[in-house]
């Protein structure tokens, strides 16, 4: 026998959540770039991916955002 519960998804805004992580991505070739807290190191890689491969003139952030269940009522 078990019980149904109630739950709603919502970002984790914990203390001991995972960071938010930020990864840059070629749009032409899919090649990712490292993963990091903060965007900073983003355009780093990109200008250093488009210096070995010029003719690749896209990229993506891919933004990792952890987020939670949070418990509710018992049904
Ligand atoms: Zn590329």
């Amino acid at each position: 026998m078990f019980r149904l519960r109630e739950y709603t998804i919502e970002p984790d805004l914990e203390p001991d959540a995972e960071p938010i992580a930020f990864t840059g991505q070629c749009a032409v070739c899919g090649r990712l770039g490292p993963t990091g807290e903060g965007g900073g190191h983003l355009t780093g890689w990109m200008l250093a991916h488009l210096r070995a491969h010029p003719d690749h003139l896209t990229y993506r952030e891919i933004i990792t955002r952890p987020y939670r269940a949070v418990p509710g009522r018992w049904l």
